[in-house]
């Protein structure tokens, strides 16, 4: 097998593409070698040495050897120095590299090849003895480290005794002799800390630091950033092994870092640190405060030290240049890490540098108009769920955080307020034009009223998909979920956590994109869509096929969706409207109503509520597509629950406490999301359907009339699982058309369609679609249907599932393809043979994600719906999944 790859004087037996083979720090150092850059020579093995290094429990590959040692002959040849002895030593750097990226997590040896002999002649050859032992120094305190496992802090311990004894502040001022010495007590204590030598045999050094840079792989911090990061664990590392070039050879060598543009706001300006006189890891580890590399750089750091520009001309410009040309052949922002010795510039390291969204953006639009890369290349560019960042107000970076609590980042943004604890509060406090955040143990529907009027919300109890999270996100309201740490003392009004107490009324911050909670008032940046944004986004709409709906249950919603570039509502939920204001009254009126009669009074009063609403929904989405759903949830959720609700409640409605219990027992359900609901509604009580579907026609009529614009009608049936439930309510829809058409003299055309949520609708959906018109997968519940897990209740156990394995993703954020996602195909398919022009989307919170998108584009549905707030991610994910 060939274990090894060589890359230097202009050559490279791998490149960019390797990737997976070389790692990305191999890959690129091979493609920078093969551009004719200057890269010190060297070899890079493989990661497939790496996995055969950990399946034979820790031992390298036998003819590994071999080929390493031939490698390690060109070396020789190209730099004129040999390994492990006079009077040219080879310096070796051994260093880590995986696929991905995993800054700092992994280990890197410098200076390998030094022993008390080699030190000697390189103190000769390079004219230099201070040097020599500086470097000898650095390579016992990283190799004691990496390899023999001394933690580097013992070795910090006697340099800075050391320090202390002879006066000196810095390590710069060390002598020859002084480093010489710091030397041998370092040996002295590598002996008594583990009682062994510090071994002398260079060719041992190498391998044992090959083989501890592999085990790196599996050191805690690089497993737990691959875990934060979805990094597979079964990819390894390569190891790369390069001639050391020196950067601390006196005052004309240096070593620095550069960004080929502003990573933070993307400006194209180079933008980079340097340290004269050191060596690559000082200037990560701030020992000293480095320099700006730009005399424009150094001005706005307002630094009196002098710019690279400055003080190496040469070097810098043929730096620069190397800059601009990695740019123009890798066609995007390079980070880069480079070295000066002795004036003469080396190339260690180039990648794709990280970004914020917000310089992502820029860098992506200024390289079309640069020409180097496509449209479709800058959409690929972006992160869908990045753009949130851009679309809420953030904390400020430069503001100390004081953390009380944290839970679960339900919905991003932050924002700050007095604390409240009911839902009525908030109502009352945003009347009086203050700002408060809402704080329950869980909300319920109940509360979404509060929920609107609140800034932010925090929960005590209740995972990323519980009621708080779900409605948060759709209102685009920070969240911060399942704060476990603190509790709410409803009582006496107070929010309990370790350490302190909060009384109602005291300002906290909700940061929902940590999930943290945060004292006071903090301060924010509030989000500014620039010019970037929306050109990149108007490239993403002539991209993609789909198109993208919002799911607004108010006006509010519609407008702050359609701001956002939705095209229509893919699920207006109904009943959200009866919980505002008075109506919650007319509604309990209706539900305890005696009998039909009675409750024909009540949607009576309800007729002309619903319809103004749907007047005001129209006008917004006025020629744009609008999905209504019927009356979707259980009665019993409009109901007081709590004795003293319940005795409130019936005081207000003028009837007996006893009465009102008597009828919240009667509606009670042991299972509410498979009991008395959807169009099993309509078919008990035909009156609500009627009501409505009036209420919305009638809407239809005056906003057509009002806007000239017809709305694009489709009315939605919930929960259908027969072919026979869709047609009852269907005819009952299609007859108050009819009414309406007769009394308005309007002909209003709009189809009537349901939502795929039950398996046995997906399965059945041939037959359905002779009635259906259109399809919208409802995902919540199909996921909790097929599952048969309560989305209500996953919090409980999906945790553990995923820690243990057992599932990966959450289903209920992550649409399951094998099983959801096959019926959902099927249904898809089987719809479309009885009718081909059957219209298809999604509505699930899973509109949203960019993976259950590209799913969504597979399998050729016409749109995807998803709350406002998401639109944005929505629109560029569907790009990205048509290109
Ligand atoms: P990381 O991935 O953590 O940045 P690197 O392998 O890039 O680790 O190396 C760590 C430091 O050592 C960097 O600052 C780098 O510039 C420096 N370095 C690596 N190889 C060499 C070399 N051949 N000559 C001089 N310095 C080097
Ligand atoms: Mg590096
Ligand atoms: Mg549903």
């Amino acid at each position: 097998t060939k274990w090894v790859y060589r890359f230097g004087d202009g050559a490279a037996e791998g490149g960019a593409a390797d990737v997976a083979l070389l790692g990305g720090k191999g890959a690129n150092l091979a493609e920078m070698a093969s551009l004719g850059l200057p890269v010190p020579p060297g070899m890079t093995i493989t990661t497939e040495a790496c996995l055969f290094f950990f399946s034979k429990g820790k031992a390298l590959p036998d003819d590994l050897q071999a080929q390493v040692l031939s490698a390690l002959v060109d070396m020789e040849k190209i730099t004129g120095r040999t390994f492990g002895q006079g009077p040219h030593p080879l310096l070796l750097s051994v260093r880590s590299g995986a696929r991905a990226s995993m800054p700092g997590m992994m280990d890197t040896v410098l200076n390998l090849g030094l022993n008390d002999q080699t030190v000697q002649a390189l103190g000769h050859d390079s004219g230099d003895a201070r040097f020599a032992w500086d470097s000898y120094r650095r390579f016992i305190q990283m190799y004691g480290d990496v390899v023999m496992g001394l933690d580097h802090e013992v070795f910090e311990e006697v340099l800075e005794d050391e320090k202390a004894r002879l006066g000196h502040d810095y390590d710069t001022e060390l002598s020859a002799v002084e480093w010489q010495h710091v030397v041998s007590l370092y040996k002295q204590v590598i002996e008594e800390e583990l009682g062994e030598a510090f071994p002398q045999d260079c060719h041992l050094q190498l391998w044992n630091t090959i083989k501890a840079v592999f085990s790196s792989w599996t050191n805690t911090r690089a497993v737990t950033y691959r875990t934060l990061h979805k990094i597979p664990h079964d990819w390894g590392t390569a190891v790369n092994v390069q001639a050391m070039v020196f950067g601390n050879l006196g005052s004309t060598s240096a070593t620095g870092v550069a960004f080929t543009r502003n990573p933070s706001t993307g400006e194209n300006s180079l933008y980079g640190e340097f340290l004269v006189n050191a060596q690559g890891e000082d200037v990560v580890a701030g020992i000293r405060t480095p320099q700006s590399l730009t005399e424009e750089g150094r001005l706005a750091s307002g630094s009196e030290k002098p710019s690279m520009e400055k003080l190496m001309p040469e070097a810098f410009a043929e730096f620069r240049d190397i800059c601009n040309r990695l740019e123009a052949h890798y066609g995007d922002m390079q980070d880069v890490e480079f070295t000066v010795e002795r004036g003469k510039l080396w190339m260690l390291q180039t990648r794709s540098g990280k970004r914020t969204t917000r310089a992502a953006m820029k860098i992506a639009v200024d390289l079309v108009d640069e020409g180097v890369i496509t449209r479709e290349q800058a959409i690929c560019r972006i992160d869908p769920p990045s753009l949130d960042q851009l679309l809420h107000p953030t904390i400020d970076p430069r503001v100390e955080r004081v953390v009380l609590g944290s839970g679960l980042p339900a919905s991003p943004g932050a924002a700050s307020g007095e604390i409240v604890f009911t839902a009525e509060d908030a109502v009352d406090a945003e009347a009086e034009g203050r700002k408060v955040v809402l704080v329950r143990i869980e909300t319920s529907p109940e509360d979404i009223h509060g929920m609107h009027a609140a800034e932010a919300i925090l929960t005590t109890r209740g995972g990323m998909t519980s009621h708080a999270a779900v409605v948060a996100r759709g209102m685009g309201i920070p969240c911060v979920v399942g704060a476990g740490g603190l509790r709410v003392d409803l009582r006496n009004e107070l929010l309990i956590g370790p350490g302190f107490t909060l009384k109602k009324g005291e300002m906290i911050t909700v940061d929902g994109s940590s999930g943290q909670l945060l004292k006071g008032d903090v301060p924010m940046i509030q989000p500014a869509l620039s010019g970037d944004f929306g050109r990149l986004m108007a490239w993403a709409d002539e991209t993609r096929r789909m198109t993208v709906r919002t799911n607004a249950d108010t006006p509010q919603d519609a407008r702050a969706a359609r701001s956002y570039g939705a095209e229509g509502i893919g699920l207006c939920r109904t009943e959200h409207m009866f919980f505002e204001g008075g109506r919650i009254h007319v509604m309990r009126e209706m539900i305890l109503a005696e009998d039909e009669a009675g409750r024909r009074a009540a949607l009576d009063k309800l007729l002309p509520m619903q319809r103004s609403d749907f007047t005001e929904l129209f006008t917004i989405m006025s020629g744009l597509p609008v999905t209504i759903r019927l009356l979707d949830p259980p009665l019993h959720e409009f109901l007081p629950k709590s004795a003293e609700e319940i005795i409130e409640v019936a005081a207000a409605m003028d009837m007996e406490p006893a009465l009102l219990s008597r009828r919240v027992e009667a509606l009670h359900e042991f299972n509410p999301m498979l009991g008395h609901r959807g169009c099993r509604l309509a078919i008990s009580y035909p009156e609500i359907a009627e009501m409505q579907a009036r209420a919305i026609f009638e809407a239809a009529a005056a906003a057509a009339s009002e806007t000239g614009a017809p709305v694009e009608l489709e009315i939605m049936v919930p929960l259908v699982g027969l072919r026979s439930e869709l047609d009852y309510v269907k005819a009952c829809i299609d007859k108050v058309a009819a009414d309406v058409s007769r009394e308005t003299g309007l002909d209003i055309g709009y189809l009537a369609g349901t939502m795929i949520e039950l398996p046995r609708a997906a399965l059945r959906a041939h037959v359905i679609a002779e009635t259906a018109e259109f399809f919208s997968f409802g995902t919540n519940d199909l996921t909790q249907t097929t599952f048969g897990i309560s989305r209500d209740d996953a919090a409980s156990f999906i945790p553990t599932y995923q820690r243990k394995g057992i599932i990966e993703q959450d289903p209920f954020i992550s649409l399951d393809f094998d099983g959801v996602g096959e019926l959902i195909g099927l249904a898809a398919e089987r719809g479309r043979k009885t009718r081909p022009d059957l219209k298809l989307g999604i509505c699930g919170e899973h509109g949203g994600d960019p993976a259950s998108i590209r799913f969504c584009e597979q399998m050729g549905l016409d749109y995807v719906s998803c709350s406002p707030f998401r639109v944005p991610i929505a629109r560029l994910a569907a790009a990205q999944a048509a290109i």
